[in-house]
């Protein structure tokens, strides 16, 4: 496909063509939790290579691999190799970028980067309840990336923002999208969430150690109530129209280190038979399963059938941390159901979120320029796509 191709055209060959080169990536907030994540899943990705990385004045001018690196996972000697840009310095910037920034910055540093052309694939809090911002679970709301179209058209940009939800929302939303077909009337949340949720250095650890803290900041309860309303509502052309169900959140924080636990009760107008519920769980499979896109888990949802799972400790690192985990599915005597479930923060919560979101739009098709590493010129990039 051209260069001078319209803007809405997708990056994908027309007639099923397939090339092998890879498109340039970057991710901004590098260093930190996310961030490091985001340069562990790119490692050995089939259509993405990561190319630039930025972060604070900090970290700015350092070389990548002399800066700390919290995961187990070794880093890639690519990675390591780049050299930090600070974020007044995006000239070099790919099309495709990953934010990972604090969100005291991730506002103002993401809409200057979707007016220059980039598609931001963001985990900040800052745009997710824009109006004309997707915030996307392929799994529950593909549908809404078609908001895009009118983002451009009101902001007059050229790239784009598109998010993920808070952590403790997707673990919520996942089972209420789910047993959508049910019609969900009320929801109570309570949420036991791991200490990489606050990034790093986080919570102090004689604060955490054998406690539970019955308080996030930064709004995490009014996130888990609206985030997931906006995420299950009905795309209606150029907005969406928030579900019609209520969600009463209560978020706390506990000393594990990776997986967000949620203890769910849920009334169901359509009044199910527990075995349905269930049933419904289990089987649920959407379009990135379809579409087989790279990070998407074989199945979006793991049902538990032993009471004492599922447990972050044994269950959070399955499946590179993809899918949601669901256990002791039974009547509540108030709301009809409740159960217990679990998802990776850090992975389905944040950067495993954004890297299925990037995967969605490019499988569909998302209409910006791209750089491809295998050609070095400027085109809408092409990726083998539904193979891997
Ligand atoms: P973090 O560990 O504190 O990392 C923050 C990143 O932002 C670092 O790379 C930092 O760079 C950069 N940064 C901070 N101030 C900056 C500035 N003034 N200019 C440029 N860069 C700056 O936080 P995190 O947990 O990775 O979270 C990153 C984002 O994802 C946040 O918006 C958070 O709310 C969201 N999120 C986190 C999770 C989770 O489970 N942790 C889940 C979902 C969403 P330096 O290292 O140079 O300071």
């Amino acid at each position: 496909m051209s260069p001078e191709a319209s803007s809405s055209s997708p990056w994908l060959p027309p007639s099923g063509g397939r090339s092998t080169s890879k498109i340039d990536v970057g991710v901004l907030g590098a260093t930190g939790v996310v961030g490091q994540h985001f340069v562990n899943l790119l490692k050995d990705h089939p259509w993405f290579r990561l190319t630039w990385v930025a972060a604070s004045e900090r970290s700015a001018g350092k070389r990548y691999g002399d800066m700390p690196w919290r995961l187990a996972a070794p880093q890639s000697p690519a990675a390591a190799d780049l050299t930090i840009a600070p974020l007044e310095a995006v000239d070099d910037a790919p099309q495709l970028l990953f934010s990972a920034l604090d969100a005291s910055v991730a506002g103002e540093a993401e809409v200057a980067l979707a007016r220059s052309g980039r598609l931001v694939v963001s985990n900040a809090r800052n745009h997710r309840m824009d109006p004309l911002v997707p915030l996307l679970i392929p799994e529950v709301n593909p549908d809404h990336l078609d908001l895009l179209d009118a983002q451009r058209s009101a902001r007059g940009w050229t790239g784009g923002i598109v998010t993920n939800p808070n952590c403790s929302v997707v673990v919520v939303a996942m089972v209420l999208g789910a047993l959508r077909q049910f019609e969900p009337k009320r929801v109570i949340v309570t949420t036991l969430q791991a200490l990489s949720g606050a990034g790093y250095p986080g919570v102090a650890s004689l604060d955490a150690l054998g406690n539970v803290i019955p308080y996030i900041g930064g709004g995490e309860e009014e996130k888990v109530e609206t985030e997931t309303v906006k995420i299950l509502g009905r795309f209606a052309g150029s907005g969406i129209e928030p579900a019609g169900f209520t969600v009463s959140a209560t978020t706390t924080r506990v000393p594990v280190p990776d997986g967000h636990t949620a203890v769910i009760s849920i009334e169901l107008a359509a009044k199910p038979r527990i075995e349905e519920v269930s049933a419904a769980l289990e089987r649920f499979t959407a379009e990135p399963q379809e579409r087989r896109l790279p990070t998407a888990p074989e199945r979006p949802i793991v049902l538990h059938a032993a009471q004492d799972r599922p447990q972050p400790r044994l269950d959070v690192a399955f499946g590179g941390g993809m899918p949601t985990h669901v256990g002791r599915v039974r009547p509540c005597p108030i709301l009809g159901y409740k159960l217990i479930a679990l998802s990776h923060n850090v992975v389905r919560g944040a950067a495993g979120a954004a890297l299925l979101n990037a995967e969605l739009l490019v499988s569909r098709g998302a209409g910006v320029r791209l750089a491809s590493s295998g050609t070095g010129r400027t085109g809408y990039a092409t990726a083998e796509v539904g193979t891997a």
